[in-house]
């Protein structure tokens, strides 16, 4: 069975054709700047990759031209698109009524699109790649796989601000957490390299990458995540702050003039490591070059960054009472030893230790504790694609 995977961003599209008898990937890609001037679409299979500049005016467009790039002769690695048993869409809030994957229906359209409000950036995306699906392969199942669901095992008291609770009741204000495919899939990973269920471990699965969050995931549960109402919450990530005290920001919009609009721009894209590194740009790796060349604020920047993921460990196995397995995933936590390095510092109270030549990895999976270390410390290069696929492989099977 052929499953096709769809990430729909607000100008972008990520696709991802599965063949299910042995979970590989026929052929992956992407189109970006859509309905922009340059659009153009990265498209791989077999080992070759293909780029072609194309217009690409909307989502609709675009989902045709990835259809034609998996069948024309060239590139392709179907016939017919009738050979899509079913695709499953990457939809970023869930909200509280849609936590878990479930088959696209007119009912979930409308849910998804009532939660436009808790993300404006992502579900109208999300919500246009499912409408185009569905005006060209009418007859194939749909399937949506939610970013927030994994948290909404949370309990209350973790999943609530200590606000009025009429916000609550009235207008839904609360902890949702994101990257929760991404945090499910390396939790799961974790056990089964660990070789233990996953109901008697308590793992905290660090997601670092340009957007970041730490889960507590207890017996198999996520019972805590630092991101919260919005992604804004948490960890000083690339462009966003993280935690900060509210009344910083109300202090700032007063003294320059801001509205809403403006301040939650300068949280969310001018903030985090490129607002402190002062480098203009975000991308770790550039930031661990300044620091090199000796740009304090990159190095102030970075130390900000470890000292807050410590922090959560730190929150989370106290939340937990205990903690067995620490992950490191996405582009970060799978790539820069000097972050994981930095981070495991902090944790020796734990009983943490790191082999040194074992965290010298690049993306695999690997134990890069030693065989004596109390916590185990572990890479797991994150694979949201696949959770998907395999969510809506068990939805259509039904
Ligand atoms: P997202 O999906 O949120 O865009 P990724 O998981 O792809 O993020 O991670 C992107 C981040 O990972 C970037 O900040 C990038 O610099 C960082 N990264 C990738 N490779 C390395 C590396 N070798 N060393 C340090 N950081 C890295």
């Amino acid at each position: 069975m052929k499953i096709l995977v769809l990430n729909c961003g607000s100008s972008s599209l990520k696709y991802q054709l599965f063949d299910m008898e042995n979970e590989s990937v026929l052929a992956k890609g992407i189109c970006e700047k859509i309905g922009m001037e340059g659009s153009f679409n990265k498209h791989e299979a077999a080992g070759e990759e293909v780029k072609t500049v194309v217009d690409l005016e909307n989502h609709s467009v675009a989902v045709k031209f990835v259809l034609d790039a998996l069948m024309n002769e060239k590139t392709g690695v179907i016939k017919n698109v009738s050979e899509i048993s079913a695709v499953g869409h990457r939809v970023v809030h869930g909200g509280e009524d849609l936590y878990e994957s479930v088959i696209i229906d007119e009912k979930v359209k409308k849910l998804i699109d009532q939660c436009s409000d808790l993300a404006p950036l992502h579900n109208p995306p999300n919500l246009i790649g499912i409408n185009a699906c569905e005006a060209i392969m009418p007859n194939t199942p749909q399937v949506a796989v939610f970013d927030t669901a994994f948290h909404h095992t949370m309990p209350k008291m973790a999943y609530l601000y200590a606000l009025p609770y009429k916000y609550y009741q009235d207008y839904k204000v609360r902890k949702y957490g994101f990257h929760g495919t991404s945090h499910r899939y390396v939790a799961g990973r974790a056990a089964e390299i660990l070789g233990k269920k996953p109901e008697d471990l308590k793992i905290i699965t660090c997601h670092l990458g340009n957007g970041a969050s730490i889960c507590a995931v207890k017996g198999g549960k996520s019972v805590d995540t630092s991101m919260g109402f919005t992604p804004l919450e948490g960890l000083m990530m690339g462009t966003r702050s993280g935690d900060l005290d509210p009344a910083a920001v109300l202090y700032i919009m007063e003294k320059e003039n801001l509205s809403p609009k403006e301040t939650g721009n300068i949280l969310n894209k001018q903030s985090g490591v490129l607002g402190v590194a002062g480098i203009g740009k975000s991308d770790f790796r550039d930031i661990e070059n300044a620091v090199a060349e000796g740009v304090v604020n990159a190095g102030l920047s970075l130390e900000m960054f470890d000292y807050r993921v410590a922090k959560y460990v730190g929150e989370y196995a106290a939340a937990m009472n205990g903690v067995d397995a620490i992950v490191f995933t996405a582009g970060i936590g799978e790539n820069s030893a000097a972050r994981r390095t930095a981070i495991c510092s902090y944790l020796e109270y734990l009983g943490l230790k790191v082999d040194g030549n074992k965290n010298n990895t690049r993306g695999k999976e690997i134990i890069f504790s030693t065989d004596d270390s109390a916590v185990k410390a572990i890479i797991i290069p994150t694979n949201e694609e696949l959770v998907i696929a395999r969510d809506t492989l068990e939805l259509v099977k039904k």
